[in-house]
Parts: structure tokens; C-alpha cells; sequence
């Protein structure tokens, strides 16, 4: 498997990416989300490409991994709303 590799910053803005973790997350993790650290994703998706990365910025911009493991960036229409503080 090759190692997954993501741009340090958003090529877009220029900010942050902060990590979706998915699954049952821990306290740890409910924590570190109310810092802005990770955002939780709840449960694996099914199909399509999953949403692994958010922009601090804009959380329209965002890093999707399909199914073969690749890495895109992408700027969705989508207004998730999300809020990082
Ligand atoms: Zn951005």
C-alpha cells in the first residue's frame, strides 16, 4: 500500500486540513473535536468517495479518497454546514 500523502495546506486558501475520523469515536476524540483538531464523520460511508480531510477555512474545500485510496482535492457545492470557530 502506498502511503497515503495529502497537501499540507489548502491549495485553494491556504489553510489547514483538519482530519474526518469515522466510526465510534472515543472521548478522546469528542474532545478534540471541540478544540477543531478533527471532525467526526459518524459512520463509514457505504460507497462513493468519502470526505477524509476538511479545510479550516472553508470546509467546502475538502479531500475525498475513492475507493482505489486516492487522494483528490475538491471544492464541493455542498454547504455542510460545519463550523470550526
Ligand atoms: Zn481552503
Amino acid at each position: 500500500m502506498p502511503k497515503k500523502a495529502k497537501p499540507k495546506t489548502c491549495p485553494t486558501c491556504g489553510a489547514e486540513f483538519i482530519p474526518v475520523i469515522y466510526g465510534m469515536p472515543g472521548s478522546e476524540l469528542f474532545e478534540a473535536e471541540e478544540r477543531g483538531e478533527v471532525v467526526l464523520g459518524g459512520c463509514v460511508p457505504d460507497f462513493g468517495p468519502t470526505v477524509t480531510w476538511y479545510c479550516k477555512g472553508n470546509p467546502r474545500h475538502r479531500i475525498e479518497e475513492d475507493r482505489r485510496g486516492r487522494l483528490t482535492v475538491v471544492e464541493s457545492q455542498d454547504d455542510d454546514d460545519l463550523d470550526f470557530g
